[in-house]
């Protein structure tokens, strides 16, 4: 491979050339203050381009930032859920209040009917 081909031209001189060329021009130009020219330009294109990126690069650091606190926050949400799953589910007996879940696989009273119970005992 020849070594003059494989060398990289530098990123001024990339933007330069590619102006050139989508003028119609060649790279290199056929006059030097065309070709300083299309310098110019391209120092005024990498230089909004720096600001671009710099502008992309921290858009992606937030955006990692808030996918590591939701990455956090469903793992904290999985953790509360499986201290649900473990439970079982428990019926009020006379069928007069909602279901509830115990921690437990014993069978619990119904805490509303023992609510009414005590009340109408201490009445
Ligand atoms: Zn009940």
């Amino acid at each position: 491979m020849n070594p003059t081909t494989n060398q990289q031209p530098d990123r001024r001189t990339r933007y330069a050339a590619a102006m050139a060329v989508r003028d119609g021009d060649t790279w290199p130009t056929q006059y030097e203050s065309d070709e300083q020219d299309y310098l110019r330009r391209a120092d005024a294109a990498i230089a909004l381009a720096d600001a671009e990126q710099a502008d992309l690069r921290s858009y992606e650091q937030r955006l990692r930032e808030q996918h590591d606190l939701d990455v956090a926050e469903v793992r904290r949400l999985r953790d509360e859920l499986s201290e649900y799953e473990v439970m079982n589910p428990q019926q009020c007996p006379a069928g007069k209040h909602a279901d509830w879940l115990v921690d437990s696989e014993r069978t619990h009273a119904c805490p509303w009917c023992e609510i009414e119970r005590l009340k109408s005992a201490t009445k």
